[in-house]
């Protein structure tokens, strides 16, 4: 492989020294991966101080000197730093719909007194790439924007159009930009299906690749208040009415009324795949959740066991704050509390709100929705997540044949994301939304949003060659 050639050298010949060193400019293939990485590290795209819209200018005119067309290329956002660039990779006769690749390019916050090195200047150390964003998710930022340039510059044309779309406020702040896009300029992202590298991956352990994990769905995210409020009175005389006892109360039946196991496409297809790596133990366990009659006691003690598999089986609440009284010598006039749940897809809000005024089973506590921006309301959004569709051949073909490429006979699980990503607001628009990425990540050494982030410079290496023969192979598919 020329590429792994040339970045064997290039990684020698910086580890060779013994401290942290800043990325200089190699020449060559790889120099171009690692020119693009060390663009990206090093323009600021924290929401305190930095601006995507900045960034997206320098990517333009990488975009631009490879031979895309200026038509191809916008950039465009709601505020000056909040700009979202999308280029469209264009085929000469499409037949197909074009598929969408979705990556952010703000990044959390990283102080320079909590790193050993400066959080934004690429560096060079023991093989790692270090850097803020180098795992979340600049990495493949560049990875994929080097597979843009290079294939243009190789005279590439694909038969369907691929569309490479970078974007903000996937970290936090108030313009998110895969929202943005979908809300304002549509045209520019109606894709088949989409490719999220933000999610789902590539695992590595003891540097070997172990397995490909490919998220294909997610949980929504929902808080709920439960609230009783009473009219109080003195400590010294107890009456019935206790808002505190009310809530409390509530809340124990919440915590022995876990909601209904359900699987859908993805988390079956996961569990297909799982009881072929599991330990035999956690195996039989899978075999009687995937048949017909066992599945709830299974679901109970896989859940029991696992706290992952009770994420993904299942819709969860879970209180996680409470409020209530005004003084020690007083009965409290209000009490409420917090539940968190994480939504399978599939159900609304006000669905679950509904179920968790059954399981309070108290007409004194209220259940109310909380809102996003803290606004309380007794009815919870109705709209309905999308349910996800069994994974798309085009996009597993694609997957596979770029895992072939780097000969990583490694398993494929499907997974759902018991967090969220952009791939929420794709998948919703009706664009079933896939979330893994070749870059490599050693089991346990995830530091997204951490300190000393950093990725390996081979898993880098090998991620370019990946994402190069996936591009290709979506364009092709
Ligand atoms: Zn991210």
């Amino acid at each position: 492989m020329r590429l792994g050639m040339a970045a064997v050298c290039f990684a020698v010949a910086i580890c060779g020294n013994a401290g942290a060193q800043s990325v200089p400019s190699p020449a060559g293939e790889a120099g171009l991966s690692h020119q693009v990485l060390k663009t990206l590290i090093e323009t600021d795209t924290t929401h305190r101080s930095g601006s995507t819209t900045v960034l997206e200018g320098k990517i333009r005119t990488m975009l631009l000197d490879a031979g895309f067309p200026a038509a191809d290329i916008v950039v465009d956002g709601p505020t000056e730093n909040r700009g979202n660039l999308v280029v469209r990779y264009r085929a000469a006769h499409a037949v197909k719909k074009p598929l969408l690749i979705i990556i952010h390019l703000d990044v959390v916050e990283a102080l320079r007194a909590d790193w050993t090195m400066d959080p934004f200047v690429l560096q060079v150390k023991d093989g790692y790439f270090y850097g803020r964003g180098t795992q979340d998710v600049k990495g493949n930022a560049a990875a994929f924007l080097t597979a843009f340039l290079e294939l243009q510059r190789s005279r590439w044309t694909p038969k369907r159009d691929v569309i490479l779309a970078l974007t903000a406020d996937e970290e936090g702040g108030a313009h998110n930009g895969v929202a943005w896009l979908l809300e304002h300029r549509p045209e520019l992202v109606q894709a088949e299906a989409v490719i999220n590298p933000d999610m789902g991956g590539l695992l590595l352990r003891g540097g070997k690749p172990a397995e490909m994990a490919v998220e294909a769905t997610e949980k929504t995210y929902a808080d709920f208040l439960f609230r009783a409020t009473n009219p109080g009175g003195h400590s010294s005389l107890p009456t019935p009415e206790n808002a505190l006892y009310e809530v409390a109360d509530a809340l124990g039946r919440l915590e022995r009324a876990p909601f209904p196991v359900e699987l859908n496409a993805i988390t079956h297809a996961y569990y297909v795949e799982e009881q072929k790596l599991a330990n035999p133990e956690r195996a039989a366990l899978i075999a009687r959740l995937l048949q017909r009659g066992t599945e709830e006691q299974a679901a109970a003690e896989l859940s029991a066991k696992y706290p992952w598999d009770n994420a993904i089986l299942r819709t969860t609440c879970v209180a996680t704050m409470m409020q209530a009284g005004h003084a020690p010598n007083a009965l409290p006039g209000t009490a409420s509390a917090n539940v968190n749940c994480r939504i399978l897809p599939g159900h609304s809000a006000e669905e679950v709100r509904k179920r968790l005024v059954a399981i309070a089973d108290d007409p004194k506590v209220q259940v109310l929705y909380r809102a996003e921006d803290d606004s309380e309301s007794a009815t919870a959004p109705t709209r309905l997540t999308v349910a996800p569709p069994p994974p798309r051949k085009d996009i597993m073909d694609s997957l596979h044949v770029a895992m072939d490429a780097l000969h990583w006979n490694v398993p494929v699980l499907p997974i759902m994301e018991a967090g969220a990503s952009d791939s929420i607001y794709t998948a919703n628009a009706g664009m079933p939304s896939y979330g893994f990425s070749g870059i490599g990540v050693e089991s346990g050494d995830e530091r997204a949003h951490g300190r000393d982030e950093r990725i390996l410079v081979s898993s880098y290496d090998q991620g370019v060659v990946f994402t190069r023969v996936l591009v290709k192979a979506l364009g092709e598919s």
